[in-house]
């Protein structure tokens, strides 16, 4: 004989449900030229970094399943400085999900380079509410030396418990043995930290890139049990 389901309280969505509900609420929420204009911490922070091209922004679009979302950091003005977007539901901010800028830009000056490299520098090594780092590689490039020196910079926080993670993105670019061997080539770079295929393209790596920044941030990845009535 069939037990009827309980009814009344709502179904508790599924974890990946919920995580892709969070997500969505993204929205642009500063940006900032020098590290003090950053807020003050206590909000959990997952910085994205990766030269130019190397698909960040739309993996952030893709993160949050909005298609401009991200743009608004090549905006004139605004490639050179930290974007901050905000996630939370109900207007709450929860997490800020920081775009820096991309490096390795050919077009950019010398003096700006250098500028930007120090702020960048000094914003991975000090930023307290910093808790993972998000480091993106175009699969066919993987790991070059402007990405091992970002990487090197990081290695004592990674050491002191900072999360990160080197994404290879475009992986629909690669035959399945091509991403096997970049994949491998790239966990071997990155000691302490991991290495995932990700494409926005095809939807490879997504979800677990969801779930990977939610628990960062310190959020439950399993439901919340329903309160008990007493
Ligand atoms: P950013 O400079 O790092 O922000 O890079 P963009 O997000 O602007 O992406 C750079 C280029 O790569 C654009 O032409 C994107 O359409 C392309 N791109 C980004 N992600 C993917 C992907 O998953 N697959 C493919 N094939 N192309 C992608």
């Amino acid at each position: 004989m069939k037990t009827a389901a309980p009814t009344g309280a709502p179904e508790p969505a599924s974890t990946a449900a919920r995580i892709d509900a969070w997500f969505h609420t993204t929205r642009f929420f500063t940006t900032c030229a020098t590290l003090d204009q950053l807020p003050d911490g206590g909000v959990p922070e997952i910085a994205f970094v990766g030269r130019s091209n190397a698909g960040k922004s739309t993996c952030l679009n893709t993160l949050a399943q909005q298609r401009q979302l991200a743009f608004a950091s090549k905006r004139p003005g605004r490639t050179q400085h930290i974007n901050l977007f905000a996630v939370g539901k109900q207007g709450a901010t929860d997490a800020y999900l920081a775009d820096l800028p991309g490096y390795g830009y050919a077009a950019v000056g010398l003096a700006d380079k250098r500028r930007w490299q120090q702020v960048m520098a000094n914003y991975l090594v000090s930023r307290q509410a910093l808790r993972g780092v998000v480091c993106l590689v175009d699969a066919r490039l993987g790991i070059t030396e402007l990405d091992q020196a970002l990487l090197d910079l990081l290695a004592p926080r990674v050491a002191a418990g900072l999360r990160f993670v080197v994404l290879l993105t475009k992986a629909d670019k690669l035959t399945r043995a091509e991403q096997t061997k970049a994949l491998s080539i790239a966990r071997l770079q990155c000691a302490g930290g991991d290495a995932a295929l990700f494409s926005s393209l095809k939807a490879v790596g997504v979800n677990p890139l969801r779930e990977r920044i939610y628990d960062w941030c310190g959020r439950p990845l399993a439901p919340q049990a329903p309160l008990q009535a007493s």
